[in-house]
């Protein structure tokens, strides 16, 4: 597989051709941004951490028959993908309330939200990641009906998957973040699947072992993902 011309460069990945047409590779960079890029760092080792993390849930969530864009793993920082014409819409599951869903809902962090809460929000930097429903989807053509049916199935059955499995490693998976995209006339899932898109707290303390601990400078970002990584795989990558 030869690696091509630089697609797109995003806050934290960088996608490139390849001779396939059909395949991209995905980088992921060790670069932590957040509130809509207004704060940014460098976390030594988290690219490599969020690509082997990724690739791992890619793989459990292909074992269960959920169509995704991962292909394989091609060294410590990059995965092959199929390439997608990525949908305008980014899906949030809630298991557990926290981020911006206490805030705007004025509840506490850490009630059950039962059952699992599902979002819509419109993919758009400049505007802030708007909340949106699933009518604004189908009447601005976002995705058409059969496609919004499709996400919200397989974004339930991610969590599906996902939480308990989550659950027997004393991790809860309390809330994440999924993007899909078309290729070859199907709807799978893309983008990653990581502490920067997911937040897990361990069952027993329910210390944060995600973003939020860079988000809200509680330190230790770089040892809460490998201990997502250590608790999957057990053991530590060479990061
Ligand atoms: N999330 C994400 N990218 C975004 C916004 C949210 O990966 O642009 C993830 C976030 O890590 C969390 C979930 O989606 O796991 C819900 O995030 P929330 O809406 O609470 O947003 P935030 O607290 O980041 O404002």
């Amino acid at each position: 597989m030869e690696k091509r011309a630089l697609l797109y460069s995003g806050k934290a990945k960088d996608v490139y051709a390849t001779d396939d047409p059909n395949l991209c590779i995905v980088h992921f960079r060790d670069s932590a941004t957040a509130f809509n890029a207004l704060k940014k760092s460098e976390i030594a080792g988290k690219g490599e951490l969020n690509n082997l993390i990724s690739a791992h849930f890619f793989d459990l969530l292909a074992s269960h028959g959920v169509e995704t864009h991962f292909v394989g793993s091609l060294g410590p920082r990059e995965m092959l993908v199929r390439r997608l014409e990525i949908i305008k819409v980014e899906v949030v599951v809630r298991n557990i309330t926290a981020g911006s869903l206490a805030k705007r809902l004025g509840l506490p962090e850490g009630l059950p939200v039962t059952p699992p809460v599902l979002e819509y929000y419109y993919k758009d930097d400049t505007l802030g990641d708007p909340l949106v429903n699933d009518s604004h989807i189908l009447s601005f053509g976002w995705a058409s009906a059969a496609e919004l049916s499709t996400i919200a199935a397989a974004a339930r059955q991610v969590n599906d998957i996902l939480l308990p499995a989550l659950r027997k490693l004393d991790l809860l998976l309390v809330d994440f973040k999924l993007e899909f995209g078309r290729h070859a006339g199907r709807v799978m899932l893309g983008d990653e699947i990581s502490p920067d898109t997911c937040r897990f707290w361990d069952a027993q303390t329910r210390e944060k072992l995600d973003k939020d601990r860079f988000r809200r400078d509680l330190g230790g970002v770089a040892e809460a993902y490998q201990e997502i990584y250590r608790r999957l795989k057990g053991g530590t990558p060479n990061v």
